[in-house]
């Protein structure tokens, strides 16, 4: 069975604007996959719709056999932007994943400590989000998305904002979280070498109308 089904995905805005035409791709369970594709073609907008975030306009999607819902948000999803809550610590920010899935106090403080230790963050768990730069507040975004262990996560341009030596120091970050803890992953990238560094499938996505123009296996080992 396919972790996520995208079946003749169409997303019309009301502006007139056709962001996805009849796309149609299937992803396995514990699959990474990259989508690329130029600036507009509609990854975003595909991304939204599997989060939960937007709906489409015909078609249907599939998240492990169900309708995308956005109540798994932020333990699934990294964007852009790290989306860290500006008056919380980061470890409280990352903990902040596990409200209303019932774990015990002990066990989440335990799991934090864990993950931002992954990521390079363990002095920081005290700290504000305003006083780590960018890319260690990705890694908190990203130590966020893994700390309650989703079956799916979704990232559109973690790192976009980054410089390159940190987004591919984020991207080896991010390979040795998904190996210790395997998951499907759909990840939104511009860097076509990201994509073939990271994912087992590449998505190439085309300018015009919205549609998937190829789906390329990567036969090479993960580094
Ligand atoms: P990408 O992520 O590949 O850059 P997007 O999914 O953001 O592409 O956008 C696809 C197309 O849909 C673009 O033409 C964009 O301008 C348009 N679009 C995206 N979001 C909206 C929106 N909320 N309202 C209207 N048009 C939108
Ligand atoms: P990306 O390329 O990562 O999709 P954008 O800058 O295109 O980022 O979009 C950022 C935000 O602006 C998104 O929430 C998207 O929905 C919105 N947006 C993009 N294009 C349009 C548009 N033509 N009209 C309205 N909103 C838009």
């Amino acid at each position: 069975v396919a972790s996520i089904a995208i079946e003749h995905l169409t997303k019309r805005y009301p502006s007139g604007t056709t962001a996805l035409d009849d796309a149609n791709l299937d992803i396995a369970d514990g699959e990474f996959v990259a989508i690329v594709g130029p600036s507009g073609c509609g990854k975003s907008t595909l991304l939204r719709i599997l989060a939960g975030l937007d709906t489409a306009t015909e078609g249907h999607a599939a998240v492990e056999g169900a309708a995308p819902a956005a109540s798994a948000l932020p333990s699934a999803t990294v964007f852009q932007e790290a989306s860290l809550f500006p008056w919380m610590r980061v470890g409280e920010n990352v903990a902040f994943a596990f409200d209303s899935l019932g774990v015990p106090r002990a066990d989440i403080q335990r799991r934090v400590a864990d993950v931002l230790a992954l990521v390079g963050l363990g002095d920081y768990a005290r700290a504000w989000p305003h006083e780590l730069s960018g890319g260690m507040k990705q890694r908190a975004a990203v130590a966020r998305a893994f700390v309650t262990d989703p079956p799916v996560l979704f990232m559109d341009e973690p790192f976009g904002a980054l410089d390159e030596q940190t987004r591919v120091g984020l991207a080896n970050e991010l390979m040795r979280l998904w190996e210790r803890s395997p998951k499907t992953v759909v990840f939104v990238t511009h860097g076509i070498e990201e994509a073939v560094t990271l994912a087992d499938r590449v998505v190439v996505m085309s300018a015009r109308p919205g549609t998937i123009k190829a789906v390329i296996p990567v036969p090479f080992p993960r580094p």
